[in-house]
């Protein structure tokens, strides 16, 4: 079956690669159909769910992995129901159900959101995890296949990070492509700092509460294969401002005209307020993860609060 996430542009940005002295080169997820990268994954475990005989599909999700269920069901011709936490956009939750999918609205972050899709699933209804599953991170991973196959080969990669299904995907990517060597940035904002806490403590940490408005990477804690990742592979964990991440936002906006989430801006923000660790390299590569939970107005709203 072919898959349900598309080959997605990888531009290098003339206004990104002018600003930094560096050629930076952009891996367009935001253009997938779900608006995010997430479909790569998601697509790929519920078509292998639905495959193996679940009749449905169950979600908990911040907005861009629901929309992927959503997404994926709507194509695969079987029911969904997605349960958000309160925090998640009206923006996210109209796109959820814009794909047929029912919006269930339960408790006040992710974990208490996928505790109940949780209760919801079994008997013919599958859960998809937004990011705790091999199935997920293999489908990531195509994103690393599609750069290898283009010839570029970067000197670093930059990515953002929630609960890391993300980053396992492009570790899993970079290994099979023998990629070891290319180091990754792994990026999130202050208050969604989960996996910078476990790194900095050498344990799964479960943060109290997410604080920051990049709610796509709210995970209270990353995955134990990612934590695991950070022992095998070279990855600088970075955390940067709220303020930064939604600026970085509001210039690519400028920059290239699409739209992107502050969980998406946090990486961009390594250029716009230039990382050190970038600077020596010639080729660095930014994973545009996208995310569709958000207005221009809501970017600009944040700007002059935060
Ligand atoms: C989900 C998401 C992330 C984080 O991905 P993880 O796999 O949870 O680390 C980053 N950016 C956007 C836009 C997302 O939707």
């Amino acid at each position: 079956m072919d898959p349900l996430h598309i080959r997605t542009p990888l531009l290098r940005s003339g206004p990104l690669s002018g600003f930094s002295g560096t050629s930076i080169w952009l891996k367009m997820e935001a253009l997938q159909p779900s608006g995010s990268f997430k479909i790569r994954g998601i697509g790929l475990a519920c078509s292998e769910r639905i495959r193996q005989g679940a009749r449905s599909l169950v979600s908990s999700s911040g907005g861009n992995a629901g929309i992927a269920v959503a997404y994926s069901g709507d194509q695969l011709g079987v029911p969904v129901t997605v349960v958000v936490p309160a925090t998640t956009t009206d923006t996210a939750r109209e796109r959820i159900s814009s794909h047929g999918a029912e919006v269930i609205v339960e408790g006040s972050s992710w974990n208490e959101a996928h505790e109940h899709a949780l209760a919801l699933a079994g008997d013919g209804a599958a859960y998809i995890h937004p990011f705790d599953d091999p199935l997920i991170w293999r489908g990531h991973s195509t994103l690393i296949d599609e750069i290898a196959a283009s010839g570029l080969e970067p000197d670093v990669i930059v990515a953002s990070v929630g609960g890391a299904g993300l980053l396992c995907g492009i570790l899993e990517g970079l290994h099979r492509n023998s990629w070891e060597h290319i180091p990754v940035i792994a990026v999130e904002t202050q208050g969604a700092d989960s996996l910078h806490q476990a790194v900095e403590s050498g344990r799964l940490v479960e943060l109290a509460a997410i604080t920051s408005i990049a709610t796509s990477l709210g995970s209270k804690r990353v995955c134990a294969r990612a934590l695991r990742w950070t022992s095998e592979h070279e990855i600088h964990s970075v955390v940067v401002t709220d303020a930064s991440a939604v600026d970085s936002c509001l210039r690519f906006v400028t920059d290239h005209g699409v739209l992107v989430e502050p969980a998406c801006g946090a990486s961009l923000s390594t250029v716009y307020e230039p990382l050190d660790l970038l600077k020596e390299n010639r080729d660095v590569l930014i994973v545009v993860c996208g995310g569709v939970g958000v207005t221009l107005e809501q970017l600009e709203t944040w700007r002059d609060t935060l």
